[in-house]
């Protein structure tokens, strides 16, 4: 059986780290780091995320500026919030809680925003600057997935990763960090022909797609390492709802050598990275 990557337990660890950090600056520089999430309408899974990375913040001694618009909220007035929070000395990090209902333009959202202030490092600045290898800020759940493969000692140099998914938001940024570790990098999607054939061969399989349990035992190479950012609701034949990740978590562990579960695996490490990014973009303020 799979050993199991334990992100509530490794994002329990940063996050106590990061409180800690937040402690010594906030005696040292007179105020805490700030972050600001963009909510928009009542869509429940955002709701939940939202209110996860409030509560995280609030743990952490990380004040919170969230602010929660109706679906009727225009472009230009979210356009005149995001102008105040970049030019608010108290506020550190902006999120834009993704996706936007479809008469917003979320990329116009994300190029308004600050780039020192981009806590999902979403901004044109800094996915050019992942692109070219530089520090910046960094997206969130690629970066949590590869704390979590730090974490558990997974040797990515020379390894053949395959990403399923080419979002903006996780499949781009986590193929190149990997490829910034020395990985050969295959992304597939859902024009890719003979997926089958290819995450076969992944010695390190990512699979960000929001299909609930797609990928099976056959579709993986025994002891791969699979890493689930899926996040899927699903009702069950008896009429409860639960949350599943893309992985089919059963049939993969008994042929994977690691794996992550859903919940508790990628999930808590997106919250932990924008907690890390808010303290960055602080730091940096202060200490250049
Ligand atoms: P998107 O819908 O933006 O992207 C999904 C990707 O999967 C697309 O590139 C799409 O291909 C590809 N895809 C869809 N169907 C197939 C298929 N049958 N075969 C191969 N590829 C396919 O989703 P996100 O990247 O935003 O999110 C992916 C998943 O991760 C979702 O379940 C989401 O809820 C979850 N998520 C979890 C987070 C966490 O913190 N754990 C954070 C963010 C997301 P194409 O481009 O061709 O359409």
């Amino acid at each position: 059986m799979a050993v199991i990557i334990d992100g509530k337990a490794l994002a329990k660890k940063m996050q106590s780290a990061i409180a800690a950090e937040v402690a010594q600056l906030q005696a040292k520089y007179g105020r805490p780091p700030g972050l600001a999430v963009l909510m928009v309408g009542d869509n429940p899974a955002s709701a939940a995320y939202v209110k996860n990375k409030e509560t995280a913040c609030l743990r952490a001694g990380i004040t919170s500026f969230g602010k929660h618009f109706p679906a009727s909220v225009t472009q230009s007035e979210l356009e005149q919030v995001i102008d105040q929070l970049n030019a608010d000395d108290r506020v550190d990090g902006i999120l834009i809680q993704l996706p936007l209902p479809e008469n917003l333009d979320a990329i116009a959202l994300l190029n308004r925003l600050a780039p020192e202030k981009d806590a999902d490092g979403l901004h044109p600045n800094n996915l050019g600057k992942l692109v070219r290898g530089e520090d910046g800020l960094r997206s969130c759940t690629p970066a949590g997935v590869m704390e979590l493969l730090a974490e558990a000692k997974i040797d990515i140099a020379g390894k053949n990763a395959v990403v399923i998914g080419r979002s903006i938001l996780v499949g781009k940024p986590v193929a190149l960090m990997l490829l910034e570790k020395n990985a050969t990098v295959t992304i597939v999607h859902s024009r890719t022909k003979n997926l089958a054939e290819i995450t076969s061969k992944a010695d390190i399989l990512i699979a960000a797609i929001g299909r609930p349990e797609m990928i099976t035992a056959d579709m993986v190479k025994p002891d791969a390492v699979v890493i689930d950012v899926g996040i899927n609701r699903v009702t069950d034949d008896a009429g409860k709802s639960r949350l599943v990740g893309d992985v089919d978590y059963a049939g993969v562990s008994a042929v994977a050598s690691h794996i992550t579960p859903v919940p508790g695996g990628v999930g808590p490490m997106t919250v932990t990275m924008l907690l890390h990014n808010t303290v960055c973009s602080y730091r940096r303020k202060f200490i250049q």
